[in-house]
């Protein structure tokens, strides 16, 4: 017999998990740094908490879901996506009742059935922020600067920020009709898959990746020239803000661009993405807005929110591709490597340094020569050979496997061993 991992998902092996760490480290400190705490929620949840909350009309439920029916006989999806689990948890746990903004994160595995390419798989990983029950343009500034600090903190450069407003519903409509008439108009010049769009969903028209269709939705009706009110006051505020974070970060810039829309339905006013200056099309590292519908959509009192989701396999492969280097994941303090009829003693001697909290493997019995490579291979700081005489002297031999590091005979005891690696490994 012969098993494979399901197509578009992946083993994520010791020697790959640096980058994982890497990833999920920045993103807590982040997190923290910006006072937003961490939510899990489960794997699955009712598909039609996404059906309502992602929206009916999007590809995700259109095609990229799994759903399957339970044993009960109920029918559950694996979450394609964050924040409505998010707004679901935030209804069930009245958590309208704590002081507004509530600030959270997550770090977790989404799936999507999609056609598996390079940065797009089928299970994926996203770290995500929610700041709900704010409406103010600072908290869109905020989400904003923290995605920027993310990707800077990480280390990766030569990004750009792309923001726009969708406005709100009432001069959506408007919009759509004006943005209709203008595709419409020319449609004989649009390939199939946008004319199919524009009969759909006419807002992803303009973030087709046609090039045909891109020079055509440059000269499109912009949403920014229909909004008002409330809503255009926010965009005109946030842009303020926006503008005073190019001064306090000398890399942060953004552009407006008027062909970016979200394929998610809830979205309103504020959306913005962040993709490598070379982007292709899996190259949107972190994508995010304003969705205040959403939890009236779901069946909770209308409350403002916004938040954004970044794809951590994106930002490992631009990691990768920026050639940045991570922590390597560090080895243990001791191998114990035996000779003889020394496996008991070395046996316990590992155990008694773990108790101890010094981290300790043991080398599988082989020849002195196969447990230094293996000592070697495990990236460990020392070795402790004991052999019969050792371990009749009561003196083990200690040797730091660093550049240059030395030999010596230390007590046979954990403290000495313990005392001995300590005080090496701080010098
Ligand atoms: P795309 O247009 O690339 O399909 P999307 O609009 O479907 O993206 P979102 O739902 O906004 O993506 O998800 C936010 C981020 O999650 C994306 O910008 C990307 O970094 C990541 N992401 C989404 N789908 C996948 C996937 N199938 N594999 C890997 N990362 C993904
Ligand atoms: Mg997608």
């Amino acid at each position: 017999m012969n098993f494979k991992r399901p197509r578009g998902t992946a083993d994520i092996l010791p020697e790959d998990q640096p980058y994982w760490g890497h990833v999920y480290d920045v993103a807590r400190n982040v997190a923290n740094q910006f006072g937003y705490r961490r939510i899990d929620t489960p794997i699955f949840e009712d598909t039609n908490l996404f059906e309502r909350g992602v929206g009916n009309e999007t590809d995700i439920v259109q095609k990229e879901m799994y759903s399957f029916e339970d044993h009960g006989g109920d029918s559950i999806t694996l979450r394609p996506e964050g924040t409505a689990s998010v707004c679901r948890a935030y209804i069930e746990n009245g958590l309208h009742n704590l002081p507004q903004p509530v600030r959270m994160y997550y770090a977790a595995a989404m799936f999507r059935y999609e056609r598996p390419q390079a940065g797009r798989v089928r299970q994926f990983h996203q770290f995500g922020v929610e700041a709900i029950g704010d409406s103010s343009p600072e908290v869109d500034a905020e989400i904003i600067e923290l995605g920027w600090k993310y990707i800077a903190d990480l280390g990766i450069k030569n990004v750009t920020l792309r923001i726009n407003s969708l406005g709100d519903s009432e001069g959506r409509e408007d919009y759509i009709s004006d943005l209709e008439k203008y595709f419409f108009g020319v449609a004989d010049r649009l390939p199939k898959i946008d004319r199919d769009r524009l009969n759909r969903a006419p807002l992803r028209v303009l973030d087709s990746k046609a090039k045909e269709t891109q020079a055509l939705a440059d000269a499109a009706p912009k949403s920014v020239d229909y909004i008002s009110g409330e809503a255009k006051e926010h965009w005109d505020a946030l842009l303020v803000l926006l503008d005073s974070l190019e001064e306090i970060y000398p890399e942060f810039s953004y552009k407006v661009d008027h062909r970016l829309v979200r394929g998610l339905d809830y979205y309103n006013r504020t959306v913005f993405e962040f993709e490598p200056a070379d982007a292709g099309s899996q190259g949107t590292l972190i994508a995010g807005g304003r969705y205040d519908p959403l939890m009236g959509i779901l069946g909770g009192q209308e409350t403002p929110a916004i938040g954004f989701a970044a794809g951590l396999e994106r930002l490992i492969l631009e990691l990768k591709k920026q050639e940045l280097p991570v922590n390597s994941s560090k080895g243990p303090e001791i191998v114990v490597v035996t000779l003889g009829d020394a496996g008991a003693a070395g046996a316990a001697l590992a155990s008694g340094l773990r108790a101890a909290n010094v981290s300790t493997v043991l080398a599988p019995k082989r020849s002195m020569k196969a447990q230094m490579r293996y000592a070697n291979s495990q990236n460990a700081a020392n070795v402790v050979i004991l052999g019969d005489r050792e371990v009749a002297t009561g003196v083990a031999s200690v040797k730091s496997l660093a550049e240059g590091g030395g030999q010596s005979e230390v007590s046979l005891d954990v403290t000495s061993i313990a005392e001995h690696v300590r005080a090496d490994g701080d010098q």
